[in-house]
């Protein structure tokens, strides 16, 4: 969406999409992010949530508008209006527990059937930091990822290791696709 006005904030407006298993960290990583916060609590309120940062790439404002299924995942599938004009995703899994992992086909599938086949995704292996309970190894995470041509990356939502960078390759990677290189 380009900036119509003099009050425009933007010259973009973007949806991204957190994915993955209940507890995997999608709350703490957006909260991380967007107000550099992290909570140590496990309960997530119920309903789909949102909140926006603003990123500068070549000089144009973009309005990263992340929703969050803050628990909606755990008693149902996420309805298809979460997906719906999605043009990024970032679908987490975390490290010290191979059944997130395992999961991602069914998270990957489920970006399939929802969103735009042009949306740019992101695999995030979260709780880097947890080095001593790591069950899935960096290499196996990269290999997926690539299987598939998607990006990878290993987070910590609890050190901010690599949070920002998740977020911020996701956004120059939709930059590329929607602004540079539209097809
Ligand atoms: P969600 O259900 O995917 O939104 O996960 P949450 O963000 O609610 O996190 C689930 C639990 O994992 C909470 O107890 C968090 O404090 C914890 N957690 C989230 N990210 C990290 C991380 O990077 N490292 C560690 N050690 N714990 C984390």
């Amino acid at each position: 969406m380009a900036s119509t006005g003099a009050d425009d904030l933007y010259d973009y407006i973007w949806k991204v999409v957190l994915v993955g298993d209940s507890g995997v960290g999608k709350t703490n990583l957006l909260s991380r992010f967007t107000k550099n916060e992290f909570n140590s609590e496990s309960k997530s309120t119920i309903g789909v949530e949102f909140a926006t940062r603003h990123v500068t790439i070549k000089g144009k404002t973009i309005r990263a508008q992340i929703w969050d299924t803050a628990g909606q995942e755990r008693y149902r599938a996420i309805t298809a209006v979460y997906y719906r004009g999605a043009v990024g995703a970032l679908v987490v899994y975390d490290i010290t527990k191979s059944q997130t992992f395992d999961n991602l086909n069914k998270w990957l599938q489920e970006l399939k059937d929802h969103a735009d086949s042009s949306a740019r995704i992101m695999i995030v292996g979260n709780k880097s930091d947890l080095r001593h309970l790591r069950a899935v190894t960096q290499e196996e995470g990269r290999l997926l990822a690539e299987k598939h041509k998607y990006s990878f990356i290993e987070t910590s939502a609890l050190d901010a290791s690599n949070v920002g960078e998740a977020f911020n390759n996701l956004l120059v990677d939709i930059f590329k696709s929607q602004v540079e290189d539209p097809t």
